[in-house]
């Protein structure tokens, strides 16, 4: 899959997976916490949440699964400067089960 024959639906469904995991590193928590005009240390205690693995970061999540960035129209509220994982789906990486997720994947 690349960017030039990829159609994204706009759906947001990739943004609420439950259990989905949106790891960010130090450069990513700085670019964010600048975008939203808040300290780092301020971004990470309200903004951000241990991995599972205990490894690193990863953007909080709504009960519900859904990134706490995705508005209700399927927007990313920090398009700009969202983490690698989120710009680079499904070009670089997908799961073995992206496709059931990604409508755009499914059907191309
Ligand atoms: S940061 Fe944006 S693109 Fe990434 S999961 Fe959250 S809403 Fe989706
Ligand atoms: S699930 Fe696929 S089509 Fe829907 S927003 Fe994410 S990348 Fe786009």
């Amino acid at each position: 899959m690349t960017r030039e024959n990829f159609r994204c639906r706009c759906c947001g469904e990739c943004c609420r997976i439950k259990d989905g995991i949106v790891r960010v590193s130090h450069a990513e928590v700085k670019r964010i916490a600048s975008f939203l005009g808040m300290s780092e240390s301020d971004f990470i205690e309200r903004e951000t949440e241990l991995a599972p693995d205990r490894k690193s970061l990863m953007l909080k999540s709504r009960p519900d699964g859904s990134c706490a960035y995705l508005t209700a129209d399927n927007l990313c509220r920090i398009n700009q400067v969202k983490p690698d994982k989120c710009r680079t789906f499904p070009f670089e990486w997908t799961n073995p089960d992206s496709a059931t997720v990604c409508p755009a994947l499914a059907t191309p």
